[in-house]
Formats: C-alpha cells, structure tokens, sequence
C-alpha cells in the first residue's frame, strides 16, 4: 500500500506523490524566537522530525526547511524593554529554541532560514503583488486586496462573505476591506529597512513564500506543515500571495498539526496554553533524557490532527510506557552482545505491519499494538534464549524507535565487564547464590544490568 496522506487543502486522504520521483520537499513555519518555548510549540517540532524520519525511511531524499521568525512587533517590544537589539533578543531565543529542540532529539531541518535575510525578496515580492493590483499602498502601509481574489479562503473553506462579515471592523483602519492583510508595515519603533514603499518591515504571512521560493527554486513544493493554529490567518494568507503572483498554492500537500492541551487546574476539561493563564508548561521544564524522550513518545503517537489532553498522568502513562521498552532494550542489547552477536536482520513481516500503519497517514498508535507485541516477544526469546529471533525482534523495535526519534542508551560491555557479567552467570549456574548476589549488586551498580 502506498503512503496515504490527509491533505488539508483537498480535506481528503490522499495518496502521496511528490513533483519528482523519490524527492519531497518539505517547509514547515518556525518560531516567532523571543521567548522559551512550551511543549505545545514543540509539538510540530516533533511531528514533523518524526514524518522526516519516516519519508526517509521509506526511500525518499527530504529537503527540509523550517525559517525563524527574527523580526516581529513582540521581539521589537522586548527589545525595546531590555534596552538591547532585536538581533540580540532574536538570537538570545533561537540558541534556547535550537537546545531544546536538540534535547527532545529534533534533528537541525536542512534549511534554517532567517525572515530578515529575504527583506530583499520580500521587497521584490510585494512590488509585484501592487504592480498586479492585488496590494496598495497607503501612507507607507501595504495590505493584500482580498476581494480581488476569487478563490481566497480555499484552504480553511471560507468563502469571501462569510469572512467578511465575522470581520471586525476597525474604524481607525485605513484599509479597503477589513480582510484586507499587512505586506508592509511602516514603523517608528525598532528595527526598519528603507522600501519603495517606503521605511518599514515586512508582515509575517510574505516571509514564508518569499523563503520557500528561494529554496525550492520557484517550484511547487510537496509538503506544506505547521500548527493547526497557522492554517487560517498565516497559512490562507500564504496561498492568497502565492496564487496572485506565481497562480500556485505553494504545496501539493498541506498538513496541519493539532494543539497541546493542558488540563485545567481544577481538572473539569483541557485548554490552551497561554501566559495570561499561567498554564504554560515549558521544554525546559523536562530535565532528564528520560523525561523529555517519555514525552516526545506521547507527542509522536497521539494522533496528529487531533488535539492532545495532556495531563500529568498521561505523562506518567508514557514514562512507565518508555522504562518498559528500555528495560527491554537494554537486556536484549546485553544478551546479544555477551552473546557476540550483532546481526541486523529482520522479519519482512514485522517491516511490513509498520509501514501499513505508518502509510495510513502516519497512524503512530496502531504502532503502538505492533511495539507492544515486539516487546512481549522481546522478552519471551530473552527467556528462551533464543538469540537470532531477538536480535530480528530486537531490531525491528530500534527501527521503529529510531523513526519515532525516542531514543535509548546501552554502551557495549568492555573486557572487564564482560568476565565480570561472565563470573555473575556461572555463579548463577553452579548455584553458588551468595556469589550471584555479590555479582548482580556490582553489575547493577555500573549500570550494566
Ligand atoms: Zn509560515
């Protein structure tokens, strides 16, 4: 079966196909970098590593790109309130973004672009939105013309009317149509770059297209991601430039990842993480390897359209879920290696159960039955000593996990620890109990067992 994926542009499942045979380029929005990250930010994150993970494991080359938004009337503001620059705020927040993405084990994306290393671009690109009528200026300030587009709100399936009339009309506005949405802003405050439109920035929704067309060299890309918050305004309004000038709507495949939830503080339902609420629950907040890898568990195999309800049980639910297969992990890892055994074979069968969850759009938690089944035969063979058949069954739960991205730890045995692992299990074997006792508490102690 091949890959069937939700598209969020068409509302269907659809089979994956990609502009050229065994490519997939894919962009997902980044961070606005002037504050630590919560673990609902990391969801996307973590999502799309894992689908990265996934294409690759499948055959394709992934080109990968995710910007960061430096430039923004929240950096400005902090800036301005430290006294500092917004390329200081800017770069403090995406060294402690990088960190925690590293720390939840979300490889760098192949592209990291910066939004104020494409003002040129930006400039060019909305140049020619107003040389089209599609945008206008007014007194430095730029705005979209939406009415001009007909087909504007197809991705978030809205028609024109509706919108415009939930719009909400600010009367100080000196825009045509409430819907109407900033290209180019003319600022006082912080940082500005000189334009034909003169002094100003640019708005969020240009930098995404102008970064993508760059990268992808003007081509219809394959994957277009980010939260489900972005799809409507952000990613509508991304499509909305990209139709007017380039009559493309950037992606084959849109994907969109549902929020975190927390759960209240009187425990009567879920909601979202905000500051205002004092609910945020930061990356930072995992300290251990254990933590945060129990926890990008929970991420990757909810499933991820839907919102998540996390809970501290939830949480707790994955850290035993996480002790049980490293448990497993480490005792297979030990018993092939005291064995010298280091095959990396598998069973076709257990390779083909997860591709067929995984092609059903990414469907993490049938994949969760399949682990669970490995693990119980894990540990039937390490009982019957059956060597080559956990070494298949050992394998095949690293490869899962390797694309899942939860990793876990086991260090070879050295000379001195494998005679001391050796004197443990002839201990055991002559029954000489006391001296098994004596063994086991100082293989525990290093680590070992
Ligand atoms: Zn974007």
């Amino acid at each position: 079966m091949s890959l069937m994926i939700y598209n969020s542009l068409t509302n269907k499942l659809e089979e994956f196909k990609t502009v050229r045979p065994g490519v997939v380029n894919m962009y997902v929005c980044g961070p606005t970098v002037y504050n630590y990250i919560h673990i609902g930010n990391a969801r996307p994150v973590i999502f799309y590593d894992m689908l990265k993970n996934y294409l690759t494991y499948i055959g394709y080359k992934v080109n990968y790109a995710s910007n960061i938004t430096d430039v923004d009337d929240k950096i400005i503001k902090k800036a301005l309130a430290e006294g500092v620059s917004e390329k200081e705020i800017a770069t403090r927040y995406e060294n402690y973004y990088h960190d925690n993405c590293q720390s939840l084990n979300a490889k760098r994306p192949d592209f990291v672009p910066h939004a104020t290393e494409y003002i040129t671009d930006m400039i060019t690109f909305i140049d020619g939105l107003i040389k089209k009528d599609y945008a206008y200026n007014i007194e430095g300030d730029v705005y979209f013309r939406v009415k001009k587009l007909k087909r504007y709100g197809i991705l978030s399936n809205q028609v024109t009317e509706d919108l415009q009339e939930g719009a909400r009309i600010d009367v100080s506005s000196k825009k045509e149509s409430p819907l109407d949405f900033s290209l180019w802003k003319k600022t006082e405050d912080g940082i500005k770059w000189a334009s034909p439109f003169g002094e100003g920035r640019p708005g969020w929704h240009t930098e995404c297209v102008c970064m993508i067309d760059r990268i992808f060299n003007g081509e219809q890309i394959d994957i277009h991601g980010g939260g489900m918050d972005l799809k409507f305004p952000h990613h509508e309004n991304e499509i909305a430039q990209s139709e007017a000038l380039r009559h493309n709507n950037i992606a084959n495949f849109w994907m969109h990842v549902g929020r975190l939830d927390v759960q209240k503080n009187n425990k009567s339902g879920f909601e979202k993480m905000s500051k205002s609420s004092g609910n945020m629950i930061l990356v930072n907040d995992f300290k251990t390897k254990r933590e945060l890898m129990a926890l990008r568990f929970l991420i990757v195999t909810q499933p991820y359209r839907n919102n998540i309800h996390y809970s501290e049980e939830l949480f707790n639910q994955y850290l035993s879920e996480y002790d049980k297969y490293e448990r497993a992990y480490k005792q297979a890892s030990l018993a092939l290696d005291y064995n010298r055994i280091n095959e990396d074979d598998i069973l076709v069968e257990d390779k083909e159960e997860f591709i067929s969850y995984m092609n059903q759009d990414l469907n993490c938690q049938n994949v969760m039955t399949l682990l669970s089944r490995l693990l119980k035969e894990v540990n039937v063979c390490l009982r019957s000593k059956d060597f080559k058949r956990l070494s298949q069954k050992l394998n095949m739960m690293k490869q899962i996990f390797d694309v899942f991205g939860v990793m876990f730890e086991y260090t070879p045995l050295t000379d001195e620890n494998r005679k001391l692992y050796e004197s443990w299990e002839k201990a055991k074997s002559v029954k000489d109990f006391e001296e098994a006792d004596k063994l086991r508490t100082i293989l525990n102690m290093k680590g070992i067992i």
